[in-house]
């Protein structure tokens, strides 16, 4: 979270970051509005309320898109939680106690500026505004927001009317717990998932017993009533999170023991220093440089930064698309130790956070045992302490984006979606080569009992040509086919969608064969 939210929203695209572009390899950038049209023509996610006119800053998932983000969900709780033993999971209310965002410094803090038209009544981001028009803001205060679009004459983008002063607009969502609408019943949906690991952060210590270092998890809806939602999914007013807090003795932030696995990793990192230096371009280091040349605070965050761009990578996201950028002085919350924000290279819009990563210090739970009143120590090596916390705080609609746009392919007027298995919608499709009710019987034999383990489709309809066509679209990893063959010697054959090649494997060890082939996937992909 960040307390008056300046950012890289106040940073124009240069030039270096348009050539990273073409460096990224894509066989065909697709822009954000386009790619909005073609995940509602093919049912990833429709404009919620789409019926009425839609409802701005709010999208629902369609079949396709309910499925990728299961995939997602299920491989971050998978690599942050369940295969780990030092991190557990929660998941918290969504209306909660108010004073939390009191403690939290929300209900003060959690602001951007607003301008209004007063000719139009057209409301606007006062920073996107300036953004747009490729203005630098030296500073995200209301003063200087104020000065810029006087300077440089910023009228209403709609009819050219001047616009009013920017005043602060809090985005949290507020409404009423119980029958009366009154100050007394205010609650807000929360903004954020990470509150609701401190507030826990008692009940864990008392009930499971955790000890340092250790990190609690969740997943779930956030709301932040953004003043100019924007960029398809990227800035949305109802969201989710995939959060973890790390807690640490604050004595031993580089008393990790998985430093050694991760220290020969290359990042792409933009430091606060080369920023100040006016430098745009980040630069390819290990982790271990970025930790030995103090770039990197301590080695459990370098090492929270190596582990979450891993998960990118792993779910499929170009790691040619990711850097890693440090918070300059100006943009960094006042509590925070040190920021990084995980971006991606978004086509036309440039780099743009997809995951914060902030060692947080022990701020949060000081400030809920002073306003709760509760005891929000533990005990550390006989010592009674209050933990530091890294942040790994990941938006999972951005990080869906990520994954489209690192997936989205135009082969020869064909367009592929090269989905890793692990998220993949669907996981396979079943299609018998020709319409005869031996070829159609065999193929529902093999679909049923494919269905049983994976995400499988079945279709009859069209060329075969076509059905594969249609499954590449929808980013279906492998397609089986059942040909003359098949009746012969029951043997179907394997096309995987990336390479075309096909191979031909015998019914009875078809599932195990596809399991192998999820498992090695990087030998049947040529992303
Ligand atoms: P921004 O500067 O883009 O508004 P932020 O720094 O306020 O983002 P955080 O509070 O750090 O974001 O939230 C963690 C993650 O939640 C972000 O990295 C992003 O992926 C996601 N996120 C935040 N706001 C939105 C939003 N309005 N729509 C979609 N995802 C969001």
């Amino acid at each position: 979270m960040k307390t008056v939210r300046a950012s890289l929203n106040l940073r124009k695209i240069n030039k270096g970051e348009k050539k990273g572009i073409v460096r990224a390899k894509m066989t065909a950038e697709i822009t954000l509005h386009e790619l909005a049209s073609f995940c509602t023509r093919l049912g990833f996610f429709y404009p919620s309320g789409r019926i009425y006119g839609g409802l701005s800053g709010f999208y629902d998932y369609g079949p396709l898109g309910a499925e990728l983000r299961r995939g997602v969900l299920n491989d971050w709780w998978w690599y942050f939680v369940e295969r780990r033993d030092d991190i557990i999971g929660i998941h918290g209310s969504i209306i909660t106690h108010p004073r939390t965002w009191v403690a939290s410094g929300h209900v003060d803090s959690f602001i951007d500026f607003i301008v209004t038209c007063p000719k139009c009544g057209f409301e606007y981001r006062a920073d996107h505004l300036l953004e747009d028009r490729g203005i630098q803001i030296p500073e995200l205060t209301l003063e200087t927001l104020s000065k810029l679009i006087k300077k440089h004459n910023v009228k209403c983008p709609k009819c050219g009317g001047t616009l009013s002063d920017p005043s602060p607009f809090n985005l949290m969502f507020i409404t009423y717990v119980g029958p009366k609408k009154v100050d007394a019943s205010i609650a807000y949906l929360r903004p954020e998932t990470a509150q609701l690991i401190f507030t826990n952060f008692r009940n864990i210590i008392m009930t499971i017993g955790v000890k340092l270092p250790f990190g609690i998890a969740q997943y779930g809806k956030a709301f932040r009533n953004e003043i100019s939602p924007r960029g398809f999914l990227f800035r949305l007013r109802e969201f989710e999170q995939m959060e973890i807090e790390f807690f640490v003795n604050p004595k031993k932030l580089d008393d990790c023991p998985y430093y050694n696995k991760v220290k020969s990793m290359e990042i792409n990192l933009l430091s606060a220093e080369m920023q100040d230096k006016g430098e745009k371009e980040g630069k390819i280091v290990t982790i271990e440089d970025a930790v030995d040349n103090g770039l990197i605070g301590c080695k459990w965050h370098a090492y929270w930064i190596a582990e979450s761009l891993q998960w990118l990578k792993n779910i499929g996201v170009d790691y040619n698309r990711l850097r890693v950028r440090e918070h300059i002085k100006t943009e960094l919350a006042h509590y925070a130790v040190q920021t990084f924000d995980v971006e991606f290279l978004f086509p036309q819009a440039g780099w743009k956070e997809i995951e914060g990563i902030s060692n947080r210090s022990d701020y949060d739970l000081k400030r809920h045992e002073e306003f709760s009143r509760e005891e929000m120590h533990v005990y550390d090596d006989g010592e009674k302490i209050i933990p530091y916390v890294i942040e790994p705080s990941f938006g999972l609609e951005r990080v869906i984006l990520a994954v489209l746009i690192s997936s989205y392919r135009e082969i020869k007027g064909r367009r592929v979606l090269s989905l890793h298995p692990k998220v993949a919608p669907i996981k396979v499709g079943v299609f018998p080569l020709v319409s005869k009710s031996e070829f159609l019987e065999k193929a529902r034999e093999v679909y049923l009992s494919l269905k049983e383990e994976f995400r499988t489709i079945y279709e009859a309809k069209d060329s075969i040509g076509r059905r594969y066509a249609k499954a590449d679209e929808r980013g279906v990893p492998i397609c089986v086919t059942i040909d003359g063959q098949t009746l012969e010697d029951d043997t179907v054959t394997i096309r995987f969608r990336d390479t075309r090649e096909q191979i031909r494997v015998s019914i009875s060890a078809l599932k195990e064969e596809i399991n192998k082939v999820f498992k090695n996937w990087h030998n049947y992909t040529s992303s």
